[in-house]
């Protein structure tokens, strides 16, 4: 590698491919697991028959199953801040800063959100089937899928002055203002749930996360949604996961082809000083009678005589040694590009 650097953005691409490549791929690993899971998982109804079936179950317990109901909390419900008559068991509050800030890459503004407070309240429910059989959901936070509706949205503009946008220009960011959200799981809400179901001595019916670390989901969409968002997830991660090791591969081929380059212009500039070195090594016959004739003295140094014949347009002007200290390889005289020189023999 003597002399050959892989440049900075090749390496910035290659690393950000690849890095992007295997994330993509464990992304889809993950959302394609999943979807086996539940694809094999049963789906059982909330009723009484629901602990008959667990009891019948070695360890009383089911390592992943499906189940559907409606929600009803164990205590008192949360409240919603915005909604007064809301009320609900899983509770987001999310206030974030929207601005634009100047990207001197792509010379443009671009969007910029920062979370500046987020915060969640849960409190214990179950879920109720027909019957009113119900089964305890646990952990609800550490569930996937979509188990919360916006219920409150709202934007904060900021207004600015003449001094403001001056001063937004000169620092490369404009404030555009706050979003403050509000996401809850409602009380009434029919949920589907995936994950570990577990009937307890006391007679309690609890879904938990999967202690094989099955994926937990707790989804408002019905089954076939979820399962569409999965595949869709899944297509989406795969292809593009291809398409960066495409990427990746192509950077490395490049780098590889540059290398072969660089290689192949270093045997060659070898070769040449080789042929050089044993043409200076001859008798220096040919060399004297060369001396007595001033035209034939290098056009650079005015001391050597010229030996070499530059290619590809067959000039004769300068001697080896002004040949090698050229600072670009093109022809003194002509300025074309030098692909080989070659030795200029006398006889
Ligand atoms: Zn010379
Ligand atoms: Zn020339």
């Amino acid at each position: 590698m003597e002399g050959f650097h892989v440049k900075g953005s090749e390496a910035l691409c290659l690393g950000l491919s690849l890095a992007a490549s295997g994330l993509l791929y464990y992304l889809y690993k993950k959302n394609k697991t999943a979807l086996d899971k539940l694809d094999i998982a049963p789906h059982l109804p909330i009723d009484s028959q629901l602990k008959d079936i667990l009891k019948a179950t070695p360890g009383a317990c089911l390592k992943y199953a499906i189940v559907e109901g409606t929600v009803q909390p164990v205590g008192e419900p949360l409240m919603s801040h915005f909604q007064k008559e809301t009320a609900g068991v899983l509770q987001k509050f999310t206030l974030s800063e929207h601005r634009l800030v100047w990207s001197n890459l792509t010379r443009t503004w671009i969007d910029n959100i920062r979370v500046l407070l987020q915060r969640e309240n849960a409190v214990p429910f179950v879920l109720v089937g027909p019957d009113e059989t119900p089964v305890r959901v646990l952990s609800p936070l550490q569930a996937s899928g979509t188990h919360m509706e916006m219920i409150h949205e709202k934007f904060h503009q900021v207004s600015s002055g003449l001094v403001d946008i001056v001063g937004q220009y000169l620092s490369g960011e404009k404030p555009k203002g706050q979003l403050e959200t509000e996401e809850m799981l409602k009380v009434g809400a029919a949920l589907i749930g995936a994950g570990e179901l577990v009937l307890a001595a006391d007679g309690t019916l609890s879904l938990q996360p999967p202690s094989d670390g099955s994926e937990y989901f707790l989804s408002l969409v019905d089954f076939d949604s979820l399962q569409g968002e999965l595949k869709s997830a899944a297509y989406w991660c795969q292809w593009l996961a291809v398409a960066s090791a495409l990427l990746g591969t192509a950077v490395l081929v490049w780098v590889c082809r540059r290398y072969y380059c660089h290689r192949k212009a270093q045997r060659q500039l070898e070769e040449e000083r080789r042929i050089f070195e044993r043409m200076s090594e001859e008798p220096r016959a040919s060399v004297n009678l060369v001396e007595e004739q001033v035209e034939n003295i290098c056009v650079i140094c005015y001391t050597e005589p010229r030996n070499c014949i530059i290619m590809d347009c067959g000039h004769v002007c300068c001697c080896y040694s002004c040949y090698q200290a050229l600072v670009q390889r093109k022809c003194p005289i002509c300025r074309q590009d030098i692909s080989r020189v070659l030795p200029l023999h006398f006889v």
